[in-house]
This record gives structure tokens, C-alpha cells and sequence, in this order.
């Protein structure tokens, strides 16, 4: 993770930001208003030109407090520019609405409130959209040929894991004049930087493991700045702005990112190795096992596995419901990367929204469980899951 050229991503995101409290705050100031006084009205109008930087108008981003955050996600993935949201949902809707007009193929698992918005809501816009299974990959080319000109994946992907290579998939996309763009939430910058790795825009929701305490609603988009340009006057129409008390308590969760994610990265490695021959566990889908499909790829494209695991039950999907029930430290909620593990049966859930034919044909199951492994101590997760799977 440390480039050579420089510190490392712990010391960056610390020390990374042009806004320097006059009382020598060592953390960001709240900046909580929602508009910013000139001097005079010449000065106003450079401002508003964008001739000058400046403070304008909080639902714009020209708030001191949202500006320097995006200094720091722009350092976690090493990206020219980047736009913070209220919601991940918002910043994947700018995404589209800014560059996927012409047709999205968004490849393999996503998370249910995206594929959603595909499938649902996006063509009633008029936008074409196309969902390719892990292993339709061969008709990314025609459809591409057609016309799409967006490719968007998770990778690991939400609930199965499965592994994508990035590099190979913004090569295909290139070759057609499309963009590729990365919901980078599941691996987090710490385990994975699509950026570098090929992909034209990355995607985030700050809910997750940026913001990494359950407390905070968030998105983010990172990218060049020549991409992110016209998506910012989609964010100040759509009114998806973060608010400045959210943004200052995101940049305050991103200073511990690295040391959690490396935790729970440990964390995620020792529950899946305790669980894989558990009898009454059918499979354990964690490409940090060296027999998980996705193994090799996601050594060569990560620097860790992720804190995210799926297991399957033996049984059906009442088998697994009552397992999760049964946790005592997992607790029973849809969301992830915070620092309590949390447990969710995607069928019932995340992906409750998709028919049951769909999911069987995107290989989500009713016996899974999707792990989201917190901070608590390695040795009591294993004992909790030991216990509920009885
Ligand atoms: N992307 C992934 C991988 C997610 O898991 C989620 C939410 O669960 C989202 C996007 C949407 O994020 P938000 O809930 O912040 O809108």
C-alpha cells in the first residue's frame, strides 16, 4: 500500500489536507452553515465564475468542511478528484445519470438497491441497461459494440465474492471507448485501488467502512477531474449533498480506516479458516481461502481479503434463519464494514428486492449468511458462530 514515492496511505489521510484551523484544531472543523459571506460583490462573482476558489453555498460542496474531506477520499484512491454524497445510493445515481445515458452493463453481483435502480428505475429514464452474470462475460463485447458505453462492477462482489479482474475488464471497455467504474465498498482502499488498477471511476458508499462506526450516512466518487466535472452539477440538482456535520465525523472515521480494515481483515482470515470444515457449514465463500474460485485473482489485485464473508448453511433457508437468530454477539442488521460483526440473510434482505428465480440465476441462495466481521475479539466471533450453528 505504501507508494514508493511517498507515505504511506495511514500518514496521508492523517496529514493530507489544506485546511489548517487558525486555533490549531488537529482534526477538521465543522464548518455548519449553509452559506458563506463576501466581502463584495466582486469577489462574489469570481467565486461563483470559479475563477477562484472560495466558500460559496453548502449544497454545492463549497463548504471548507466538505471540500478538505474530499481532499482525503481523493488520497484514499490516489484519484485527481472526488465528490462526497449523502448516501452511496446518491453517488451511484449521479454516476449513471452522468455517464451511463447511453446504456450501463454492470457485471456480476451488485448490492440489491443497485440493481434496483438498473433494472427498475433507470429504464423508465429511458437508459438501457444490461446485467451480465459472473459468467456472461462474452456478451460484454456486443453490448458494448452497441452502444453501452458504462461497465460498472462490485468486486468482491455483494453477497457471493466473487473476484474480478479490473485490469482485463478497463482494458475491454477502453477498446470500445467505455468507462469502467468500481463500487469499491466491499474491499475499501485499504484492500483494493481500482485506479490503479484501470478502472476510470470508483464509487463508494461511505456508510460502510470509510465512515466504520454505523453512524454515518454517506457516498462517495473518485476519478479524474476532467469525469467528476460534469457529475458535480448533477449532485447540486439532485440536492445529494453530505451534510458538514457528517462529513467533519466521515474524516474523523477515515484517520482509524487502515488499522480497522487491517483488523478485520485478520479477523474475516481466522472466522472463515475456523468455519470452512465446520460440518454443518456447507460452504465458506472468502477469497482468502486458497480454495475459494476468486483466490488467485484477488491476490494479484489485493493487498487484503476484506472483512466480508458468505457462508452457507447445511439446510435450507429456515436452517439458516435460525442460526442467525441465534448469534449473540453477530447482530441481525443489513449493513456492514461497522465496528460491531453483523449478520444478514441476503434472500430476506439485501437482495430481497430481486424474484426468486433471480436470485437462483445469480447463485444467492436462502441458506446464506453474509458476515460482516467487526472489531470484537477473533476467538469470541468463532465461539458465537460455533454456538448458533448448534
Ligand atoms: N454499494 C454497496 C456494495 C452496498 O453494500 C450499499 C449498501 O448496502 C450501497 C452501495 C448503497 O449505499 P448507501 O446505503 O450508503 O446508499
Amino acid at each position: 500500500m505504501t507508494d514508493p514515492a511517498g507515505p504511506g496511505l495511514a500518514t496521508r489521510i492523517i496529514h493530507e489536507h489544506s485546511l489548517t484551523d487558525p486555533h490549531g484544531s488537529p482534526h477538521l472543523p465543522v464548518y455548519d452553515t449553509t452559506t458563506f459571506a463576501f466581502r463584495n460583490t466582486a469577489e462574489l462573482r469570481d467565486v461563483v465564475a470559479g475563477r477562484r476558489p472560495g466558500s460559496l453555498y453548502t449544497r454545492y460542496g463549497l463548504n471548507p468542511t466538505i471540500l478538505a474531506l474530499e481532499e482525503t477520499l481523493a488520497v484514499l484512491e490516489g484519484a485527481e478528484q472526488a465528490w462526497a454524497f449523502c448516501s452511496g445510493m446518491a453517488a451511484a445515481t449521479a454516476l449513471f445519470l452522468t455517464h451511463g445515458r447511453d446504456g450501463i452493463v454492470c457485471i456480476g453481483d451488485a448490492y440489491g438497491g443497485t440493481l434496483e435502480l438498473l433494472q427498475s428505475q433507470l429504464p423508465l429514464l429511458g437508459i438501457r441497461t444490461h446485467l451480465l452474470r459472473g459468467d456472461e462475460l462474452d456478451r460484454l463485447d456486443d453490448l458494448l459494440a452497441g452502444g453501452a458505453r458504462l461497465v460498472f462492477l462490485e468486486t468482491p462482489s455483494n453477497p457471493t465474492l466473487e473476484v474480478f479482474d479490473i485490469r482485463a475488464l478497463a482494458a475491454r471497455a477502453h477498446r470500445h471507448d467505455a468507462l469502467l467504474a468500481v463500487d469499491n465498498t466491499f474491499a475499501s482502499p485499504v484492500n483494493q485501488q481500482p485506479l490503479r488498477l484501470g478502472a476510470d471511476l470508483v464509487m463508494h458508499s461511505a456508510t460502510k467502512y470509510l465512515g466504520g462506526h454505523s453512524d454515518i450516512t454517506g457516498g462517495a466518487l473518485m476519478g479524474a477531474q476532467a469525469l467528476l466535472a460534469p457529475v458535480w452539477n448533477w449532485r447540486k440538482s439532485l440536492g445529494s449533498m453530505l451534510a458538514p456535520a457528517t462529513a467533519a465525523l466521515l474524516a474523523r472515521s477515515l484517520r482509524t480506516l487502515v488499522i480497522r480494515v487491517r483488523q478485520q481483515n485478520a479477523s474475516a482470515q481466522a472466522v472463515a479458516e475456523a468455519l470452512r470444515r465446520h460440518p454443518r457449514v456447507r460452504c465458506v465463500l472468502y477469497p482468502g481461502l486458497a480454495e475459494f474460485p476468486g483466490h488467485a485473482l484477488a491476490r494479484r489485485q489485493m493487498q487484503g481479503y476484506g472483512g466480508m464473508l458468505t457462508l452457507e448453511v447445511a439446510g435450507d433457508g429456515a436452517a439458516a434463519t435460525r442460526v442467525a437468530d441465534r448469534l449473540r454477539i453477530f447482530i441481525l442488521a443489513p449493513s456492514l464494514g461497522g465496528a460491531e460483526s453483523l449478520v444478514t440473510q441476503p434472500c430476506t434482505t439485501t437482495h430481497h428486492g430481486l424474484t426468486p428465480e433471480e436470485r437462483a440465476r445469480r447463485g444467492i441462495s436462502d441458506s446464506m449468511l453474509r458476515l460482516s466481521v467487526g472489531l470484537e475479539d477473533p476467538a469470541d466471533l468463532i465461539a458465537d458462530l460455533t454456538q448458533a450453528l448448534g
